[in-house]
């Protein structure tokens, strides 16, 4: 039977489901005492992973530091005296800057959201899991955690032998520190999250004074637990088990997708030595450096892993212990399946990285055209149901109608309603209507007509609305006007 998935995908899929990865050049000689079984995420009941520092650390630190700031204060960005931007769930309205969004827009979001997965899968064909890594909320805010814990309980060492430790007074104190600081960070996310779609300046103070609603200071609560629980007690389980990302994303990986990647024919055979002894052994002095910094808790030596999230760490660490070494750097480094081989092409060449490309200009396309045929009037005709038409006298007819007339901007608009027949129908309303920002009104209207001039029974009749101050703005309508006539 043949494999729904295409071969490539299925050479990547094992690309990264292959935990073991041995070449007969190569070959790994795994460490009796830090075996793959031992090192396996699932085999651990918590990661304490050590701290690293270094270029790709500091890039981390600095994206994720980015990503928390922009996270919390994009609620408080006011435009024109109110939120910049709000998803008002009240009023059913999402207010980016001067744009206003109704439900019946949110096709545009549906395009945003694509033209953003397919930039995702762009730049992951060419930068593997840079995402996860670097920009993640899952990985900013684990390793805010992580932070925050080896400020209270020390190096990564430190923290294992608190684990063991009895319960004393001084671990329940710095237990009860890390757990109190991390539920504040928790309480602050739920609200810089909930911000984005109440008022974020009341919000806060509603919070913590205790005077928010019953269903914001739920919605707060429940977002702050998740948090808690996801950076401070759930962490790489969260990416191992819970983001589907980790899984599908081997089938957009291609031989150009650079990935973190360990020479092995260069690190092989592995073994410890004292820096400048002559050895026969390959670049890999079986530190365990790598193994320590890594969030996820593999041994990136063991091949590729769909645990790594690409973060650097090792990189770093590795590095590190290749400068003390004297060594190359580079022993693992962001490479690619064919740069390792030295068969490196240009990523433009790759079929997945042209076909996402095309995709995600298409869609920023959409999404633009959408955006720019945007109406700021929404127009409906409701007719009469009573009465088909009135007689007003024997030789005129008139029929009502209902129309909703929505306002979407932020801002009191005057409108002018017109019909396409002067010379046919009559307007017996008045014609200027004043619509306040962000409001519907409903106007009903009376058009007149002389029973003389009707040919058919039902005669087409097209409405207009027209922003006076801004005529481009302008919606028509077509509905119906009935008589006697036959
Ligand atoms: S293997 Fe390296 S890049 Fe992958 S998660 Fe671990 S430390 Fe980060
Ligand atoms: S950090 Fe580098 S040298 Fe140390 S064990 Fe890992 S791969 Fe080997």
């Amino acid at each position: 039977m043949s494999s729904p998935v295409p071969e490539s995908s299925q050479a990547n899929s094992q690309r990264i489901a292959v935990v073991q990865i041995e070449s007969p050049e190569t070959p790994i000689k795994l460490n009796p005492s830090k075996s793959k079984l031992e090192s396996s995420p699932s085999n651990k009941s918590k990661i304490q992973f050590r701290e690293q520092k270094g270029p790709f650390q500091q890039l981390r630190s600095l994206l994720n530091s980015l990503l928390v700031l922009i996270f919390f204060m994009i609620p408080f960005i006011n435009y024109q005296g109110r939120q910049a931007i709000l998803f008002d769930v009240d009023k059913q309205q999402f207010h980016f800057f001067s744009l206003t969004l109704w439900p019946q827009d949110f096709t545009l979001l549906a395009w945003v959201l694509i033209a953003a997965a397919f930039g995702l899968f762009f730049i992951t064909v060419f930068w593997g899991r840079v995402w996860c890594g670097f920009l993640c909320p899952q990985t900013a805010w684990t390793f805010m955690y992580v932070w925050i814990e080896s400020r209270i309980e020390g190096s990564s060492n430190k923290r294992k032998l608190l684990d063991k430790a009895p319960w004393t007074s001084n671990k329940i104190l710095k237990r009860s520190s890390k757990h109190g600081l991390w539920a504040l960070v928790a309480l602050l996310t739920g609200c810089g999250f909930i911000g984005y779609f109440v008022p974020a300046r009341e919000l806060y103070l509603d919070i913590f004074s205790l005077n928010a609603s019953f269903w914001v200071s739920s919605w707060v609560w429940f977002f702050a637990i998740c948090t808690y629980l996801n950076a401070g007690w759930m962490r790489e389980q969260m990416c191992l088990h819970c983001c589907p990302y980790s899984r599908f994303q081997a089938v957009m990986f291609d031989g150009s997708t650079k990935t973190v990647t360990y020479d092995a024919a260069r690190g092989e055979s592995r073994g410890p030595r004292k820096r400048n002894q002559a050895t026969e052994l390959g670049d890999c002095v079986d530190c365990n450096l790598c193994v320590d910094v890594c969030p996820t808790g593999i041994d990136i030596r063991n091949g590729l892993q769909y645990e790594c999230i690409n973060c650097g760490a090792c990189v770093d660490a590795c590095n590190q212990t290749m400068d003390q070494f004297g060594y190359q750097p580079n022993l693992i480094s962001f490479i690619s399946e064919n740069e390792l081989k030295g068969e490196a092409k240009p990523v433009w060449r790759s079929g997945r990285f042209v076909s996402y490309g095309l995709a995600l200009v298409t869609f920023v396309i959409v999404t633009l055209v959408d955006l720019s045929s945007i109406s700021e009037i929404q127009f409906n005709i409701l007719r009469d149901r009573q009465s088909l038409y009135r007689e007003v006298s024997v030789a005129e007819i008139e029929n009502t109608y209902q129309l909703r007339i929505r306002n979407k901007t932020q801002t009191l608009k005057h409108y002018r309603i017109s019909l396409d027949k002067p010379e046919l129908f009559e307007l017996m309303s008045p014609s200027v209507i004043h619509v306040s920002a962000a409001e519907q009104l409903e106007y009903p209207i009376t058009v007149k007509a002389k029973l003389a001039d009707l040919i058919h029974g039902r005669e087409t009749l097209q409405f207009s609305v027209i922003d006076i101050n801004n005529p481009k703005q302008n919606v028509t309508q077509s509905s119906s006007f009935f008589s006697p006539s036959s």
